[in-house]
């Protein structure tokens, strides 16, 4: 399921074709309905970038999609597609044109002690966050291989998977993944140009942490991003955006 609000028709084949939109660079986020993928997404939308956002829900990605429309005149696409789910990843991706960034950004925690953590709780951890991203790299790297312009890509791990928490030992097992996985990736696909780099957040103010104080903002995040867009000669690093949290 792919719509592209402002445009009349979809088909196959994403419809960049409107003056303004054509030649501009595209960045998949996934996440890029709240928090911190959102941030990014307006970011990115500011910097010029298409965005191509990925969510379960096809209300959340419209109210996304509008709002950065309102940042530039670009045609923004959303697509409804659980990142768990490889072959809607596969059937959701086919219909993108080139591809310069993905960003996996969707993510969530469920805190317990690993002892009181259910198998569903565990699985659907470990599936969002690292199958997801994994799946999702899988996918697209083989188009920016096959596009021969290299690329970028950013997975959002966090400090949790770097330092472990009480209460979050599955959600560290699966941000650890991240790094690992990224940390691999960027060394295989650096002679095509494709950096593969990692933000590991802190506390953020996002629906996430909600229940805590205010410690970092989405656009923190969003920043860091956006640098490591831009940032030609980094991969397979991890940038640390915590505000020197001490876990
Ligand atoms: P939010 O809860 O605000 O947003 C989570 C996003 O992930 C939503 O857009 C949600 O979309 C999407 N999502 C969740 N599950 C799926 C799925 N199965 N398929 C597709 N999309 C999905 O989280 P944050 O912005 O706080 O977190 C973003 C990332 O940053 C996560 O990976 C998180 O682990 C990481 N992080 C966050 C920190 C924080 O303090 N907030 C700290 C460190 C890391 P929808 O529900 O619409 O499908």
């Amino acid at each position: 399921q792919a719509f592209a609000i402002a445009l009349t028709s979809f088909d196959a084949k994403l419809a960049y074709n409107s003056t303004n939109s054509s030649n501009k660079e595209i960045a998949v986020i996934t996440g890029g309905t709240r928090g911190i993928g959102y941030a990014i997404s307006q970011k990115f939308a500011q910097n010029g970038i298409r965005c191509v956002i990925l969510g379960r829900n096809k209300e959340t990605i419209e109210n996304s999609i509008n709002n950065i429309m309102m940042i530039n005149d670009l045609e923004h696409v959303g697509m409804v597609c659980d990142v768990r789910n490889y072959e809607e990843i596969v059937n959701n991706i086919s219909k993108l044109g080139n591809i310069n960034y993905l960003i996996n950004a969707a993510g969530i925690s469920s805190d317990n002690l690993v002892v009181k953590l259910k198998e569903q709780e565990i699985n659907n951890i470990i599936q969002t966050n690292l199958f997801g991203t994994i799946f999702m790299c899988s996918n697209i790297v083989k188009y920016m291989i096959k596009q021969k312009q290299g690329g970028c890509i950013i997975n959002i791990s966090s400090v949790i998977g770097i330092n472990g928490n009480v209460g979050q030992s599955v959600y560290a097992a699966s941000k650890a993944g991240i790094i690992g996985f990224s940390k691999s990736l960027a060394k295989e696909l650096g002679s095509r140009n494709i950096r593969v780099n990692i933000i590991a957040p802190g506390f953020i103010e996002t629906d996430m942490i909600s229940a805590l104080h205010r410690f970092g903002k989405p656009e923190d995040i969003a920043d860091a991003a956006s640098y490591l867009a831009k940032a030609q000669f980094i991969t397979g690093q991890i940038i640390i955006v915590d505000g020197c949290l001490n876990i």
